[in-house]
């Protein structure tokens, strides 16, 4: 006959994750190992009770709910969000299991579409305000004046731009999150690069800025063109906005070999002689919403570019670098690999 001890014992080390045996005449805990390597040394029943958990006060609930099999969570900490499961086991009165639940990542999911709504919906508040402000105004008949009409139009005109801009952004970052968006094909890797110079030019003109390609190599790369311009144009653009007038963008790129395959590799920069960005905050210019508050000062955006530029590099297999010295300016890159036109 199987001791019920050791079998519950077995029964606590075969369960997945990190649990724990209590037996309450015993006032013993018996962990498993991935308990002992969470909790250290500490498997005691007492011990369980610097965690601030009246396991007491728990068992007895579920008795006088009369429960065999019920549960009842209690969050361990806010840190890393534990919650610690205990199951009556039916036919073992004085035993219950102890499991220890990580929902780390589900609160953390949780946490970033919440700070994601709340993102969105500050970025709208303003130009709607602004809009919904003009709107109510001209509704009064002493504005529709031919003067006022051509000062508060153009500012509708922009804030409406804004709206839709940020949704147009908005919607690029949904679809990149399904891999199916992306198709990878052939393309010229020159034609790529002058079709989003031609596009940025106009923005270069406007502020005198002189938009380079000293060198292009003649090379074909698998890319998916809708994402490709839009990495192309966000990081060009950038350039344009955070760069002072008469300033420098220049788009070049250099072949190489990654020597652990021998394939042939072609990395694209975009480098300008702005206003650099602060070493601490590099790494963050890449998330959703985030801008460097100086730079962001008076110039547009809704800091959707540079999470959108990092998605789809990384749905065409390569990542965004950046080296970028404040007052001096910025040199965004990746590498894609060449293929056989
Ligand atoms: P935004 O819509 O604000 O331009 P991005 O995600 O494209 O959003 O960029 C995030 C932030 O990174 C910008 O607000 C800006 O502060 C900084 N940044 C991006 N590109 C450059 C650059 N070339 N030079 C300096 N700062 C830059």
């Amino acid at each position: 006959m199987i001791n019920p001890l050791s079998f519950a014992c077995q029964v606590a080390e075969g369960v997945p994750g990190c649990s724990a045996l209590y037996l309450a005449t015993s006032d013993l805990l018996i962990p498993n190992q991935r308990w002992q390597n969470t909790f250290g040394t500490m498997s005691r029943l007492r011990d369980l009770q610097r965690l601030e958990i009246d396991v007491e006060e728990l068992r007895n609930n579920i008795l006088e709910q009369d429960k065999t099999d019920g549960e009842i969570m209690k969050p361990l900490d806010n840190e890393s969000v534990r919650v610690l499961v205990i199951t009556s086991i039916p036919d073992l009165p004085h035993m219950f299991f102890v499991f220890l639940r990580d929902e780390t990542e589900a609160y953390q999911l949780a946490r970033m579409r919440r700070d994601f709504i709340a993102n969105v919906s500050h970025e709208l508040r303003t130009p709607l305000a602004v809009v919904r402000g003009y709107v109510e105004t001209l509704r009064d008949h002493r504005f529709q004046t031919p003067e006022y009409l051509n000062e508060f139009l153009p500012i509708i005109q922009e804030n409406t731009e804004r709206m839709n801009n940020l949704v147009i952004d908005l919607l690029d970052l949904t679809r990149l999150e399904s891999a199916s968006a992306i198709k990878l094909i052939p393309r010229s890797l020159e034609s790529e690069i002058l079709e989003a110079v031609s596009a940025t030019q106009i923005h270069a003109e406007e502020k005198n800025i002189k938009l380079s390609m000293p060198h292009i190599d003649r090379v074909t790369v698998m890319a998916d063109s809708t994402s490709f311009q839009r990495v192309l144009i966000n990081l060009i653009e950038n350039a344009i906005k955070y760069t002072h007038a008469d300033g420098l963008v220049e788009v070049f790129t250099h072949l190489d070999i990654d020597v652990r395959d021998d394939q042939q590799t072609v990395t694209i920069h975009i480098r300008d002689n702005g206003q650099g960005i602060p070493t601490d905050e590099q790494e963050r210019i890449f998330e959703r919403f985030y801008r460097v508050r100086k730079a962001a000062t008076g110039v547009r955006g809704s800091g959707l570019g540079l999470a959108i530029v990092k998605h789809a590099l990384h749905l065409m297999g390569s990542e965004i670098h950046l080296e970028s010295t404040p007052e001096k300016g910025s040199d965004f890159y990746f590498t894609l690999k060449t293929v056989k036109p």
